[in-house]
């Protein structure tokens, strides 16, 4: 049986870059905590935990730990909060979200009345929300939201690093008709588009299709959603333990990816797993 392993399975620069820069901080700290889970892999978190790194759920429960922030950010008021008690902090925020923070930052300031495009309840969009001060803001997820947008002489947008470019765009489109200037920042990191679209490819060769990730992590249950509209037979796990022999009857190419919080090594247990169960 043939395994076809995507390149791009696994973490992203931002998570890569926060997780060893969390794994670095443990070394130097024995009081130190996460705000929020550091990423959306359960068994990863684990791990950390076994480094000393906790996980605490707000700015009030620390008492007296150096903080790590996560790749997604954190709100402007969790951040004065922090300052105000005075802790360490690891500021492990992708610099592709910070770029969307300051621009969000920029366009309030001069006086633009502040669209982004995304999910409203994610933390990162909340994050990049907290930072725009004294002008509108508005979240929208699809072009059908634009249309609800108040109309303003100066819009300026911004999107989640996550979003697909062709949703932005077309809410761009709309939102042409509801202002005199539209001012655009493309924030949008590509690794997730890479990610889909190298599983669409796969997943269009295979006879079975298997996603590693936690089920908590919206991106890698958004790559099994893509890959089982071309490949049914596809599977989310978080472990190697999930697998099950009676899926390889008859399978000759199986493909594996994973989302951009899963660790190298589940994958590697992953492939070897099935690679034994072929045998
Ligand atoms: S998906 Fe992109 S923006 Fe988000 S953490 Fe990864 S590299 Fe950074």
């Amino acid at each position: 049986m043939e395994i076809i392993l995507a390149k791009s399975a696994g973490f992203c620069f931002g998570v890569k870059r926060a997780v060893n820069m969390a794994y670095r901080a443990a070394e130097n700290s024995e009081h130190i905590c996460s705000l929020g889970p550091l990423i959306h892999s359960p068994q990863l978190v684990q791990r950390l935990e076994g480094k000393g790194i906790r996980v605490q759920n707000s700015v009030e429960q620390i008492v007296d730990e150096t903080v790590i922030i996560r790749s997604h950010g954190i709100t402007r008021n969790e951040e004065q909060a922090l300052e105000r008690k005075g802790l360490p902090v690891v500021d492990a925020t992708c610099p592709f979200v910070k770029k969307a923070q300051q621009y969000a930052a920029l366009l309030g300031k001069e006086g633009y009345s502040v669209v982004i495009v995304g999910e409203q309840e994610h933390p990162e969009v909340q994050g990049i929300i907290s930072y725009v001060a004294g002008s509108e803001t508005s979240v929208v997820a699809n072009p059908e939201e634009a249309r609800t947008v108040t109309p303003h002489k100066k819009l300026g947008l911004v999107a989640q690093t996550t979003q697909s470019f062709d949703n932005f765009s077309e809410i761009v489109q709309e939102l042409l008709e509801n202002s005199k200037e539209l001012r655009i920042f493309n924030t949008i990191c590509d690794a997730t588009a890479v990610r889909q679209e190298e599983a669409r490819q796969i997943a269009g060769r295979v006879a079975l299709m298997v996603v590693i990730g936690g089920h908590n992590s919206a991106n890698t249950t958004r790559l099994a959603r893509i890959c089982s509209e071309i490949q049914p037979r596809t599977h989310h796990i978080e472990t190697a333990d999930e697998i099950c022999a009676d899926w390889l009857d008859g399978v000759e190419a199986v493909g594996v990816t994973a989302g951009a919080s899963t660790p190298e090594w589940i994958i590697r247990d992953v492939v070897d797993r099935l690679t034994a169960v072929a045998k």
